[in-house]
């Protein structure tokens, strides 16, 4: 008796490149959404890139609504969702970097919304995924949520984003070939639900970024395509598993322990590179795949030590030996590192 069934749900409509802000009304009306527009942002991005969205719904006589969020809590959840009813929005474009795509996101889970990224820095995966993200009290809450209905991606934008945030972006890619390994060990040694196809494409999408990671450079539009497309493929294997297993292993409970232990040192991003050295020689070694993924990352400009990621030795052995606590999700580091092991991890990989 055949008694299995899978949902996924995808993005209709992914718009990458030069100039594509200008077709934000366009793609929206070509994905069938009705209604007021909600433009979730932030200060910065609201310059760069919301009030001309803005202007676009207003000149097509869409009567947009706008609303600036400063922090991603779930205050500001509430504020929007507020917002959100008030104006009977028809759907939610969340404009920016990880904080209004990640509220926008979740507000319009809640409303039973249509959500559109547009995302303004290749900083992290989540632009694309179908979770969200909201630090509170210390940690990090990972909460399902709809995957964009469409991304708008314009290059020109997010090659001018700060340096720092792009490579974080492809770092958080790079965690790829971890994120997998852990993936498949959960499903031998844990029968975990497990997708090869979804495995596949989150590995092939880390290949194709270190394998183009000489021509990622600052400044350059062809970098953030390259990023930002990785970006997507990599939600799109998210959206694939109906989880985040892809593209979060053991490196993301090493850096959601960091958040805790030292917040605002470092970028999600950036930490779970370092992270993914460190549980990349856990997996296989001295000989390994750890020296591939430091080197990938040294390549383009992220952090690759405790030091450059402005932690000291104890911060990054107290979150390492403390990861598996997080959230019930098998990895290498199983019940638990033992204390000497990590300081020994950390010390081989160059990381302390
Ligand atoms: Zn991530």
């Amino acid at each position: 008796m055949f008694e299995k069934s899978k949902w996924i749900s995808l993005p209709r409509n992914v718009v990458v490149g030069h100039g594509v802000l200008d077709q934000t009304r366009e793609v929206v009306a070509d994905t069938h959404l009705t209604g007021r527009p909600l433009v979730v942002t932030s200060p910065t991005p609201k310059e760069v890139a919301a009030d001309r969205i803005v202007a676009q719904f207003a000149e097509a006589g869409d009567d947009p609504e706008l609303v600036v969020v400063e922090e991603a809590t779930f205050d500001a959840v509430e504020d929007v969702l507020e917002v959100a009813r008030g104006c009977d929005a028809g759907y939610l474009v969340g404009v920016g970097g990880g904080k209004p795509i990640d509220i926008a996101k979740m507000a319009s889970d809640d409303v039973g919304r249509g959500f559109v990224s547009v995302p303004t820095v290749a900083s992290h995966d989540g632009i694309v995924s179908n979770r969200g993200s909201v630090p509170e009290e210390g940690t990090r809450h990972s909460v399902a949520a709809e995957p964009p209905l469409a991304v708008v991606a314009d290059t020109e934008i997010l090659a001018n984003a700060p340096w720092e945030l792009t490579t974080a972006g492809c770092a958080d890619i790079i965690s790829n070939y971890t994120a997998v390994m852990d993936w498949r060990l959960a499903y031998r040694l844990k029968n975990a639900p497990y997708s090869q196809y979804a495995a596949a494409l989150s590995e092939m999408t880390a290949e194709m970024l270190v394998g183009n990671a000489d021509s990622i450079r600052p400044g350059l539009e062809e970098s953030s395509w390259i990023v930002v497309k990785a970006l997507v493929s990599s939600g799109v294997a998210m959206s694939i598993a109906g989880s985040s297993r892809p593209a979060s292993g053991a490196e993301h409970l090493f850096s959601h322990q960091l958040d805790r232990i030292a917040p605002g040192r470092a970028s999600h991003g950036h930490q779970v590179g370092v992270g993914s050295i460190m549980t990349a020689y856990l997996h296989s070694g001295e000989n390994g795949l750890w020296r591939d993924i430091r080197d990938a990352l040294a390549n383009i400009d992220a952090p690759t030590t405790a030091a450059e990621l402005n932690l000291d030795d104890d911060e990054v052995l107290e979150a390492l030996t403390t990861a598996h606590e997080i959230r019930d999700r098998y990895t290498i580091l199983g019940d638990g590192i033992d204390e000497t092991a990590a300081r020994e991890v950390a010390k081989q990989t160059g990381v302390i």
